[in-house]
């Protein structure tokens, strides 16, 4: 499903005292700063010392995206496991919406294959509402009606992480609260996200092509993915340096589709290049940066990243720089 996160981008920071509502608006565009007198040169990029480090994290288990007719659950989620373990990447986190399981073979066999090749499994809510949408209650009721399925398929593994449907965190200060304080008192940790190319976007043009067979624009399709996550994962981590001092290690969001199983190996290549260390999700989220409650409303949701700095009521400001395709995607192969 679509993110409505749009990153930030940063060349130059301010650090600006403004009204959260101006804020949240200034970061969905780059915008030129209203105070020049208060903008420095991003200082230089500190990396974590020895190496990057990123927890793989996939949405929306076992159905992302549309499934084509001779294709099923389990197959794709195999081919994902298997590239996983070709890189030595293991206890990764699926966040599972139960909504499709009852009923289905397919989605429950796929679910167990997951688990079965040493993967995790998280609550991403049973059917993946909107929390700007719907009351904090109604909220923590989607999310207990999860946990059933989740025990079933978790065996002794921790279920207890939770990732927000669209990264919504809630769009008032109240409702984030409420939430937050629901998930505490049932032992829930938050599965952060700091690292975030919007990948889903990718599945259903890729659907549509592969339907007509058609291998340029496919071919368009996989080097457009490349490009984007290789133009917004260096830019968030850089946007760290102003949340927290220095860079983070990473939680990076992916969506168990079609498409996403397809590029995995090079993603993963280009991750390596970049010098990139894999680890988990709670290895990485014991930072101590984590532990830190932004207590904002975002309005249409956003990164861990861009919520602190929200919350610090600071802007970052980045160079003009190619967004998503997003009109060509929607229109490739037949689309809208
Ligand atoms: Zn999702």
């Amino acid at each position: 499903m679509p993110y409505r996160f749009r990153l930030t981008l940063a060349c130059a920071i301010a650090l600006i005292l403004a009204a959260p509502a101006a804020l949240a608006a200034s970061q969905t565009t780059p915008a030129k700063p209203t105070t020049p007198a208060k903008l420095h040169p991003l200082t230089k990029f500190r990396p974590l010392k020895r190496h990057p480090i990123v927890a793989l994290s996939f949405d929306d288990l076992p159905a992302a995206g549309d499934l084509r007719p001779w294709l099923t659950r389990v197959g794709i989620l195999t081919q994902l496991t298997k590239e996983l373990h070709a890189a030595h990447i293991k206890g990764v986190y699926g966040n599972v919406n139960a909504v499709d399981i009852p009923g289905d073979k397919d989605c429950q066999q796929a679910l167990r294959d997951w688990r079965a090749a040493g993967m995790n499994i998280g609550n991403h809510t049973f059917s993946h509402p909107a929390l700007d949408n719907v009351t904090a209650a109604s909220y923590e009721a989607n999310i207990a009606r999860n946990e059933p399925y989740l025990r079933q398929f978790a065996g002794k593994s921790n279920w207890h992480w939770f990732r927000y449907p669209y990264l919504e965190e809630g769009n008032t200060v109240a409702k984030h609260e409420a939430v937050r304080k629901w998930l505490h008192a049932h032992h829930y940790r938050i599965e952060e996200v700091t690292l975030n190319f919007n990948d889903d976007d990718w599945s259903d043009a890729y659907f549509r092509c592969k339907d007509r067979n058609d291998t340029a624009a496919i071919a368009w399709l996989e080097a457009s993915y490349m490009q984007n996550a290789a133009e917004y994962i260096p830019l968030e981590r850089e946007e760290q340096q102003v949340a927290f001092g220095h860079e983070i290690p990473n939680v990076l969001l992916l969506h168990a589709t079609e498409f996403t199983t397809l590029m995995l190996p090079r993603l993963i290549h280009m991750l390596q290049q970049q010098g990139f260390r894999f680890s988990t999700v709670p290895k990485v989220e014991r930072n101590r940066a984590y532990h830190q409650d932004p207590a904002v409303g975002l309005p249409g949701g956003g990164s861990f990243t861009t919520m602190v700095l929200l919350a610090h009521h600071q802007s970052v400001y980045l160079p003009p720089h190619p967004p998503e395709p997003l009109n060509q995607l929607n229109s490739l192969c037949g689309g809208s």
